[in-house]
C-alpha cells in the first residue's frame, strides 16, 4: 500500500507536526492563540472517542459474553484473562522497583530543585490530595463497593465509571445466556447491531486522527511549557533520570514481556503486531487514555492482528479498565522517586506493600488522562511518604502519562492476543 494510503502515517505527520507547532507556539508565547484556535479540534478529537466508549463497551461485552456458548467457556477465559493481566502487572512492578533501586535518580535532585518543585506545585498537589482523601477515607472494601452501581443511567453517564459499566455488561451477557434462547434472541439482535454501528463510528472518526493528533499534541506542549520554553527545559533537567527511570521501564517491560509473550506463546510476528497495533499506540500517545482509545483498540485488534470478536470484545474492554501496567510501574517507580528525594528509607517491605498497593490501584485506576497520580498518593500516605512529594512529579506527569498509557493498551492487545490465541481464535 502506498505510504500516504496509511492511517499511521497521517497521525505521525499529526504527531510530529503538533509537537513542532507546540514548541514554536511557545516560544513566540502564542498561547493564547493555541489555546483558541488549535486546542478545540483537540477536545473534539478526544470528546468524539469517549462519546462512543460506554455504548460501545456496553454493546461489544454484552455480545461478547452472550455468544460464549456457555458460562463455563465465560468462567475459563474470564479467569485465563484477569490472571494474565495480574500477571503481566505485577512484571511491570518488579521492573519499575528494580530499576529505580539500582539507578537511585532521587538521589540526584539537588536540594534547592526540590525545595523550588515542592513550592512551585503545591497548589496542584494540594488539589489532588483531596481528591484522593475523599477516595480513602472510605474503608477497604469500598473498591467493590463502588464497582457496583446504584442506577444504571449514572453509570453510564461518566467515563471515569467504565469498571460500573463493564459489571453491568457482563451480568446483562449472563442473564441472556441463562434465558430461553428465543427471549434472549431480540435484546442479542440489538446489542450486536449497535456494537457494529458503533465501530463504524470509529472508522469515520479516525479520518481526523491526525487533525485531532496534532491539535492535542500542541496544546499539551504549550500547556506545559506556558509561553516559556526555558521552563519546560529546566524541568525536564531536574526530573530528567527520573523520567528516564519510568522510560526505560515501560520500554523494557513492552520488549521483553510482551515481545516474550508474543514470539513464545503465539503465532503472531512481532512486526505484524507492531504494525497492526501502532495506530492505537499514537491516539493512546495523543489522548492519554486508554478509555478513549479503546475503540480504536478494539478495531485495529480485530482487523489487524486477527484477534477473535468473541475474545476481542471482552478481554479488551475489560483490559482497558483494569489492566494498566504502564500506570502500576509508573506509580512503584514515583513513589520510590518521591522518598529517595525527601530522604526516606523505603524497606523491603514497603516495597513489597508498593507491589500489592500499585497493583491494586492500578487496576481502580480510571482510564483517563492523569488518573494515576490520584492513586499515587494512596500509596505514598500508606507506606508514609508524605503525599505532597507529588509536587516534586506533577510538572512533567503528562508526558509520562502519554507514555504510561501507551504502555497499557499495548499490553491490552498482547493479552487478547494471548487469550485468542490459546482458545483457537487468533486468525493466521
Ligand atoms: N492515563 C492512563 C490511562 O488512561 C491512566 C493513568 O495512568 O493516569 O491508561
Amino acid at each position: 500500500m502506498n505510504w500516504y494510503k496509511q492511517l499511521h502515517v497521517w497521525i505521525i505527520l499529526g504527531l510530529v507536526f503538533g509537537l513542532g507547532y507546540g514548541i514554536l507556539s511557545a516560544a513566540m508565547g502564542w498561547g493564547e492563540f493555541t489555546q483558541a484556535w488549535i486546542s478545540p479540534f483537540g477536545d473534539i478529537f478526544l470528546n468524539a472517542l469517549f462519546m462512543i466508549a460506554v455504548p460501545l463497551v456496553l454493546g461489544s461485552i454484552i455480545t461478547g459474553v452472550a455468544s460464549l456458548s456457555d458460562t463455563r467457556k465465560l468462567a475459563r477465559i474470564g479467569g485465563k484473562t484477569i490472571l494474565i493481566y495480574v500477571s503481566t502487572t505485577v512484571a511491570a512492578l518488579i521492573i519499575g522497583l528494580l530499576l529505580v533501586n539500582i539507578i537511585r535518580p532521587g538521589d540526584t535532585v539537588p536540594e534547592e530543585v526540590r525545595l523550588e518543585l515542592q513550592a512551585g506545585y503545591s497548589d496542584m498537589a494540594e488539589e489532588r490530595q483531596e481528591s484522593a482523601a475523599s477516595a480513602q477515607e472510605r474503608g477497604p472494601l469500598q473498591a467493590f463497593v463502588d464497582m457496583v452501581p446504584r442506577n444504571i443511567a449514572a453509570a453510564a453517564s461518566n467515563n471515569r465509571n467504565m469498571l460500573q459499566v463493564v459489571l453491568i455488561s457482563i451480568l446483562f451477557g449472563i442473564a441472556l445466556l441463562l434465558i430461553p434462547k428465543e427471549k434472549a434472541k431480540p435484546m442479542l439482535g440489538f446489542f450486536d447491531s449497535l456494537t457494529a454501528v458503533v465501530i463504524k463510528i470509529v472508522e469515520i472518526i479516525m479520518w481526523i486522527a491526525p487533525l485531532g493528533v496534532f491539535a492535542l499534541l500542541a496544546d499539551t506542549v504549550s500547556l506545559i511549557s506556558g509561553d516559556n520554553l526555558n521552563e519546560l527545559w529546566s524541568l525536564l533537567g531536574a526530573l530528567g533520570f527520573y523520567m528516564l527511570v519510568v522510560l526505560a521501564g515501560l520500554v523494557i517491560h513492552v520488549i521483553v514481556t510482551y515481545g516474550s509473550i508474543l514470539k513464545f506463546l503465539t503465532p503472531m510476528s512481532l512486526k505484524k503486531f507492531i504494525m497492526g497495533i501502532a495506530p492505537a499506540q499514537l491516539v493512546a500517545f495523543s489522548t492519554s487514555s486508554s478509555g478513549a482509545t479503546l475503540p480504536v483498540t478494539m478495531d485495529r485488534a480485530e482487523n489487524h492482528l486477527g484477534v477473535s470478536e468473541e475474545v476481542s470484545s471482552f478481554v479488551l474492554p475489560l483490559g482497558a479498565t483494569i489492566n494498566m501496567d504502564g500506570t502500576a510501574l509508573y506509580q512503584a517507580v514515583a513513589a520510590v522517586f518521591i522518598a529517595q528525594t525527601l530522604g526516606i528509607a523505603l524497606g523491603f517491605m514497603d516495597q513489597l506493600e508498593i507491589i500489592l498497593l500499585a497493583l491494586l490501584a492500578s487496576i481502580g485506576t480510571a482510564a483517563v488522562p492523569s488518573a494515576g497520580i490520584i492513586m499515587l498518593i494512596i500509596i505514598l500516605q500508606s507506606v508514609g511518604v508524605p503525599a505532597a512529594g507529588i509536587a516534586l512529579i506533577l510538572g512533567v506527569d503528562r508526558i509520562l502519562d502519554m507514555c504510561r498509557t501507551v504502555c497499557n493498551i499495548t499490553g491490552d492487545a498482547t493479552v487478547a492476543t494471548l487469550v485468542a490465541s490459546s482458545e483457537g481464535q487468533l486468525e493466521k
